[in-house]
């Protein structure tokens, strides 16, 4: 079977789906791999580290999708989008794609990918179960956004993160406040208190309290604020617990010097956590960083993929920061496929086993249909609309 890597198209974006390690194991795995010539060079990745690893560089970007039995990519492929390319419609029918497609919002893309006969997989839509950790990119791609929020908060804001004792006096320890404790809340308390910050967290799932101290944080205790929906992901709060939150948030942002907000439901938008009237309130200089931007944003003022100041604080939106730590956030997301694709490689063919909660909960379209129940619905519900 050939699979083929291909050089993500989108812009800004400096990620690849598969790094040359683990090229080495789909070779092992008795695939012919083929990746396209500068794929992963924007990562860190040149083409050279993959003809070593056993691949072969293909110039053709077109002949990498009519050729191949799999194509590995990050983000979703190009239907008659921007480029004026159209990569759904180069692979042949019963060829499969991996990547992250979010299926739910992109109708037009499913249709495309049905219509072209593609067995397609979304890992954004991975069941999120034990036995799946490994293959789980949006904890993965979550913890590089973590880390990386909190790098850009500490290069952006004019303190210095740590305590330090110098012949020039004392200097104080800068305070972060990190609201939602998920994968990259949890990424971000380690990071700011890897570079010394005093780190306090809000969270309405109160299970997150021992995760937080454990790093080494203040988890802020509000028992009548807690809102645990299905499969251990928040829900919405209701009107008297959202305003009690936003009390304690605005008593809390005004003694801190950066917040780094992560809080989402899943499929709704963003909650607001922090209001125009609490920025007014921070102090001069602080930074917000809103890794919820994608989805709105938690703070009142963010505008996605921008950067802000208002009333003195600076507030950043960035829409892909795993983007901007391609090399590790690549490393990550290549392991993740190769988990996911192993247990289905037998003797270098492709056996789906539909019984299979994962390859069930991911397989988006095959053979001509859309076997995603969610997706089939949202694309049916649109069509409605
Ligand atoms: P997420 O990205 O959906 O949300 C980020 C955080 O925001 C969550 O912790 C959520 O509780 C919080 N939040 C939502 N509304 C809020 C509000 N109003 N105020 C403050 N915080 C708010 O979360 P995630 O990082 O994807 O993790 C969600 C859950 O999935 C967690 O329980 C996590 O441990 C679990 N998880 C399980 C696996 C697995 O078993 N394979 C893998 C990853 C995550």
């Amino acid at each position: 079977m050939i699979l083929s890597v291909v050089k993500e198209r989108a812009a800004n974006e400096r990620r690849v789906a598969v790094t040359p390690d683990v090229v080495k194991r789909f070779v092992g795995l008795s695939l012919e791999v083929r990746v396209e010539h500068d794929a992963g060079l924007a990562g860190g990745y040149p083409d050279e580290a993959y003809v070593a690893a056993g691949a072969q560089i293909v110039d053709d970007p077109d002949a990498l999708w009519r050729e191949c039995d799999i194509v590995l990519k990050v983000r979703q492929p190009e239907t008659d989008g921007a480029s004026g390319r159209n990569e759904v419609g180069l692979l042949r029918a019963g060829a499969v794609i991996v990547g992250m497609l979010y299926p739910l919002t992109n109708p037009a893309l499913v249709k495309a990918l049905a219509e072209a006969k593609v067995t397609s997989f979304s890992l954004d839509q991975l069941p999120r179960i034990t036995r799946a950790q490994t293959m789980d990119v949006l904890s993965s791609m979550s913890t590089v956004a973590g880390y990386k929020a909190v790098l850009l908060a500490a290069a952006h804001h004019g303190k210095f993160f740590p305590m330090l004792v110098t012949a020039a006096g004392t200097i104080a320890p800068a305070k972060v406040l990190i609201l939602g404790a998920g994968v990259a809340g949890l990424q971000a308390i380690a990071t700011a208190r890897r570079l010394g910050a005093v780190v306090e967290a809000f969270d309405v799932r109160p299970a997150v309290k021992e995760q937080v101290e454990s790093l080494g944080a203040k988890f802020l205790a509000a028992e009548a604020i807690t809102a645990e929906g299905e499969g251990g992901y928040a829900k919405e709060l209701s009107e008297e617990q959202h305003k009690r939150e936003l009390e304690l948030i605005h008593q809390v942002v005004k003694g801190v010097d950066v917040v780094i907000s992560t809080a989402l439901i899943p499929g709704k938008p963003a909650p607001v956590l922090i209001t125009e009237a609490m920025v007014r309130d921070m102090r001069p200089g602080s930074v917000i960083v809103d890794l919820a931007a994608e989805m709105g944003g938690n703070c009142e003022l963010t505008r996605g993929g921008d950067t802000v100041t208002r009333h003195g604080v600076t507030i950043m939106g960035p829409l892909n920061l795993p983007a901007d730590t391609p090399m590790h956030a690549s490393q990550m997301f290549a392991k993740n496929l190769l988990a996911f694709l192993t247990p289905m490689l037998k003797e270098g063919q492709l056996t789906l086993d539909f019984d299979d909660e994962v390859v069930k909960g991911t397989c988006i379209t095959h053979e001509g249909r859309i076997v995603h129940e969610a997706t089939r619905q949202a694309v049916e519900g649109g069509k409605r609309s």
